[in-house]
C-alpha cells in the first residue's frame, strides 16, 4: 500500500520534500467497515489549504499522515454487509492505494455502468462539478439576461459555471490565462467573452473588463481572489451577488495578499455569499442526474485532465498553481 504522506507543513508553494511516499502493508477492514483500493483522487487547490495549520471547515491533514482526498474505487475487503468487495465507491479518503472506510466516514456507493469513466465521480458528478452547478444556481440564483463574470474561467469549476450560465440564459465573461485558455473559453465552453489577466495590473484589467461589459457584472463567481477580484470589484453592477467559492490566488502566499476594493461591494450595495459545496452534499445524485443529462445532450463539457500513478503526485499536483492543468485534474492510481 503506498501511501503519499504529509511530511511537514509546507512554507509557501509546496516542494517535493514537503511530502513522503511510503510503502505499507495493506490494511485490514475494521469491524464495521471495509477497505477500498483506489482507482482515481482528485486533485484540489483546498487540498493546498488543509496542509496549513489554520482555523477552515475542516481539521489540517496530521503530519505523518497521508493527504487527504476524495477518491473512486472499489470495495477490496469488508466487514459491512452495505458495502460488498467489488462495490464501486467515491468518498472522502486519501492519496494512498488503499484507505480505510471506518464507520461514519463519508463514503457513497456509485454507479460507474452509466458513465465512460468512473472519474465522472471526481468531475462532472463529483463535487468539483457540482460546486459550479450548486454555487451559481442556489447560491447567486441568477435571471435570465444578467451578467455573469467568472474567474478562474478555464478550470474545473469556472468552465462548468460558465456552460450552466449559458444554460441558465445569462451573458457569460471569463477570465483565464493566456491565449489558449480564452480561446477554449469561447470555443470549448461557450463563454461570450474572454479576458486574460496575465500581466496586468489591476487597473488595465479592471479598464478591460469595463469595455466588456460597460453595465458591470450581476453575478461575480469568484475562484481567484487577489489582483483578479480586485479588477472584478471595480465593474459591479448595483446589487450585484459574488460568490465566494476560491482564492487560489492565496493559497500559496506565505502572506495574504487581501482585497483593496473591498469599498465597491458597499458602493453597489453588492452580496458576497461565502460558499461550501459540501452543504450540498445531500443532493448529489440529484444534481449529478442533471449533469449527466446535459453532458448527453451536448450542452455541458466537463474536460478531465488524468495525470498517472501515486510517485508522480506532487508533480500532478502543482499543475493547478502553475495553470498546467487543462480541465479536473485527476490522479490515476490504479
Ligand atoms: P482549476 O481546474 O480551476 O485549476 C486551478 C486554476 O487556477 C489553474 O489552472 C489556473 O488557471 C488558476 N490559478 C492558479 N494559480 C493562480 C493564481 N496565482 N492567480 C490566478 N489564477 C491562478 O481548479 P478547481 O476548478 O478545482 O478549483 C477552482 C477554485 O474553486 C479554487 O479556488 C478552489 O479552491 C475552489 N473550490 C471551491 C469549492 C467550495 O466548496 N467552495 C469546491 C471546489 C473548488 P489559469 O491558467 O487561468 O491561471
Amino acid at each position: 500500500n503506498r501511501r503519499f504522506l504529509l511530511a511537514r507543513r509546507p512554507v509557501g508553494t509546496p516542494v517535493p520534500e514537503d511530502f513522503h511516499l511510503v510503502q505499507e502493508e495493506i490494511p485490514a477492514p475494521p469491524p464495521g467497515g471495509f477497505v477500498i483500493r483506489n482507482h482515481f483522487a482528485s486533485l484540489d487547490p483546498a487540498q493546498r489549504g488543509w496542509m496549513d495549520d489554520a482555523p477552515s471547515y475542516m481539521p489540517p491533514i496530521p503530519l505523518g499522515q497521508p493527504v487527504r482526498a476524495t477518491t473512486v474505487g472499489v470495495v477490496y475487503a469488508s466487514d459491512n454487509p452495505d458495502f460488498r468487495p467489488g462495490q464501486w465507491v467515491m468518498g472522502m479518503n486519501a492519496l494512498e492505494d488503499y484507505s480505510v472506510s471506518a464507520p461514519g466516514g463519508f463514503t457513497m456507493p456509485i454507479d460507474v455502468s452509466t458513465v465512460d469513466s468512473p472519474s465522472r465521480y471526481l468531475s462532472a458528478m463529483g463535487a468539483v462539478g457540482l460546486t459550479g452547478y450548486f454555487g451559481l444556481l442556489e447560491v447567486a440564483k441568477p435571471q435570465p439576461g444578467e451578467t455573469l463574470l467568472v474567474s478562474g474561467a478555464a478550470g474545473a469549476v469556472g468552465s462548468v459555471v460558465g456552460q450552466i450560465g449559458k444554460i441558465a440564459g445569462l451573458r457569460t465573461v471569463g477570465i483565464a490565462g493566456g491565449a489558449e485558455k480564452c480561446r477554449r473559453l469561447i470555443e470549448d465552453y461557450g463563454f461570450d467573452a474572454a479576458i486574460d489577466y496575465k500581466g496586468k495590473t489591476v487597473e488595465a484589467l479592471a479598464a478591460e473588463i469595463r469595455t466588456v461589459i460597460p453595465d458591470g457584472a450581476n453575478i461575480i463567481f469568484e475562484n481567484v481572489g487577489g489582483d483578479v477580484m480586485d479588477a472584478e470589484l471595480l465593474n459591479l453592477a448595483r446589487k450585484a451577488r459574488i460568490v465566494l467559492c476560491g482564492l487560489i490566488s492565496e493559497y500559496n502566499a506565505p502572506e495574504k495578499i487581501g482585497i483593496r476594493n473591498l469599498w465597491q461591494v458597499l458602493a453597489q450595495e453588492a452580496t458576497v455569499y461565502g460558499y461550501l459545496i459540501m452543504d450540498f452534499a445531500p443532493r448529489f445524485a440529484e444534481a449529478g442526474a442533471v449533469m449527466a443529462e446535459w453532458m448527453a445532450q451536448g450542452r455541458l463539457r466537463v474536460d478531465e485532465d488524468l495525470q498517472h500513478g501515486l510517485e508522480n503526485t506532487y508533480d500532478a499536483f502543482m499543475r493547478l498553481f502553475t495553470g498546467a492543468n487543462t480541465g479536473k485534474l485527476v490522479l490515476q492510481i490504479a
